[in-house]
């Protein structure tokens, strides 16, 4: 919608036309709106790069009552518009989007002059705006640090704990959303609420892992444990995928997690891409790589599987280190002599893919689409899943990007909390991440073709898959996401009208608590 310019008084002020009411620029707010294009195009794309939709306006909050007045505004509006809280914009499917509406651009919360990361005893206090990576410099500044990541810091404590925030830490500690103690939210009435598992706990358990869609975080309060000072990074590699899910499973059982590694996850390395993919990367140097190649080409396998585990350690553990990981390996049953260790501080350890990062910046690999597939597959499926998507569908491609496959422990979730794990009944789930980047124009629309076939696939064989940062949100997305579990869902959204806040082309009603497309 175009915006125009009026002559108020000798001053130029600029006018909002269509979309919005235009009392919103008469409350005390007004001055940190804008609606000018160039703010309005930042917050019409995210990371995803592959839905575009302008908001009419861009509000920098000053405070959480900033986003608190724009909220109650709309809501008692007679055609309330949506409202989006938006981190840093890394979604992939717009859901930091506010189309026709206003996105809250979350960082300015953090430029005033007070700041937004306290450090306790044993927790943290954040900003919903702050970055993962200053939490870490805050707290490290204390000998403490959160016990949950996600891979990539440069993403904000408020969108994290929306989606979930898994990582190899998630088999000990779960998803970052399972190491919160209590949060400060904007509801979609625009109350400012402190809660807790104790405290208004509906609203709690459905922010975390809610998308935005059930209140703003605006500061978050988070477990600390003693930091360690340097980590022992090690990759094993396997052509045969039983081995490879097996010593995942055995290594975050409850049995080997308490001795062993603190962190483990696990990659896939397609054969094409072994082959004719990057000569090196910031972890593998290029006779890893021909290594890793030889490996594929000698074993006939269609892929190889890497299981990245690390080992944290400080001064009074760095003596013995070496030999908790000879005895940890001497249980896997990795390819004998594919082990490549690294020996990092652990900044440089949780926050590696900043590297990546530069690397793909440079190459102009960056700021393209990424339609990226996250699912959840049940531990009892994740061999079939390989055989059928893979192997099969996968088997033949060379996809530049990351695809990762590990496990992570069910009874680490709270089935409570709005992201949950896939299936009761199993004990273990496994996540693998298609994150794929459409690198040319056309390979977006092939790459959305075959995350098209991997779900028609699941579908097909029955494989109960569920989509983490859900792909579609959609009504069946919604549903396939979040699920209908928790009983007081229609009361909770009685009580805390969210239908401002939602993503692109998406309501939810008060009235029937349903969600549907608009
Ligand atoms: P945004 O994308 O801006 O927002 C995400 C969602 O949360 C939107 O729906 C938005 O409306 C909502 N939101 C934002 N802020 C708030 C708030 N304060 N209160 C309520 N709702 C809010 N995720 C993992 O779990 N594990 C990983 O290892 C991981 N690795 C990643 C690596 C890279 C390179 C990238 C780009 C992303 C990765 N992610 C990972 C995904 C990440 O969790 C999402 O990108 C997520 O959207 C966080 O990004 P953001 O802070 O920019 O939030």
């Amino acid at each position: 919608m175009a915006s125009f310019v009026s002559v108020v008084t000798g001053q130029l002020r600029l006018m909002p036309a269509g979309g919005l009411p235009r009392d919103l620029f008469a409350l005390g707010i007004a001055s940190k709106i804008r609606i000018d294009r160039n703010s309005t195009a930042m917050a019409s794309s995210d990371f995803g790069r592959i839905v575009e939709a302008a908001p009419e306006a861009v509000l920098h909050p000053a405070t959480p009552s900033d986003i608190a007045a724009l909220i109650r505004f709309s809501a008692s509006s007679p055609v309330p518009f949506p409202v989006s809280p938006r981190g840093q914009g890394h979604s992939v499917r717009g859901q930091s989007l506010a189309p026709g509406g206003v996105v809250v651009d979350m960082r300015a919360l953090g430029r005033g002059h007070h700041s937004r990361i306290n450090v306790s005893a044993d927790y943290v206090d954040a900003g919903g705006e702050q970055l993962w990576i200053d939490v870490l410099r805050a707290t490290l500044q204390h000998g403490l640090a959160p016990r949950a990541w996600t891979d990539y810091l440069r993403i904000t404590v408020g969108g994290t704990l929306s989606n979930a925030g898994i990582g190899g830490q998630a088999f000990r500690h779960g998803p970052q959303i399972a190491n919160v103690q209590e949060l400060d939210v904007v509801t979609g009435t625009g109350d400012m609420v402190t809660c807790s598992r104790e405290k208004s706990s509906d609203l709690f358990f459905a922010a975390l892992g809610g998308l935005g869609q059930f209140g703003v975080i605006t500061r978050a309060r988070i477990t600390l444990e003693q930091a360690p000072k340097r980590v022992r990074w090690v990759r094993l590699a396997y052509s045969d995928v039983a081995a490879f899910t097996r010593d995942q499973e055995l290594l975050i059982s409850k049995r080997a997690s308490e001795a062993g590694f603190d962190y483990v996850e696990g990659q896939v390395q397609l054969n094409r891409t072994l082959t004719e993919g990057p000569k090196s990367t910031p972890f593998f140097s290029e006779a890893d790589i021909n290594r890793l190649a030889g490996l594929a080409s000698m074993s006939g396998s269609a892929a190889i599987y890497i299981i990245e585990a690390a080992m944290y350690y400080n001064d009074t553990t760095a003596s013995y280190v070496d030999k908790k990981l000879e005895k940890v390996l001497e249980q896997l049953s990795f390819v004998p002599r594919f082990v490549f260790t690294k020996d990092v501080t652990y900044v440089q350890f949780l926050d590696r893919v900043r590297e990546e990062e530069e690397v793909l910046r440079s190459a102009g690999l960056w700021d393209v689409p990424h339609p990226w597939l996250n699912l959840f597959i049940p531990r009892s499926r994740i061999l079939d899943f390989d055989t059928g998507v893979i192997k099969g569908l996968l088997g033949g491609t060379n996809p530049v990007g990351v695809i990762l496959m590990y496990p992570m422990n069910t009874a680490k979730w709270d089935e409570r909390m709005t992201a949950m794990a896939p299936l009761a009944g199993e004990d273990m789930f496994y996540t693998v991440g298609l994150l794929r980047s459409a690198v040319v124009a056309s390979d977006l629309e092939l790459l959305e073709r075959e995350n098209q076939a991997v779900l028609a696939f699941c579908h097909k064989e029955g494989i109960g898959c569920k989509q983490y940062l859900p792909h579609h949100m959609s009504q069946d997305g919604w549903q396939q996401h979040f699920g209908t579990k928790w009983s007081s869902m229609a009361e909770l959204k009685a009580k805390f009208d969210p239908h401002t806040i939602l993503s692109p082309g998406q309501r939810i009603f008060r009235s029937t608590g349903s969600v549907a497309s608009t």
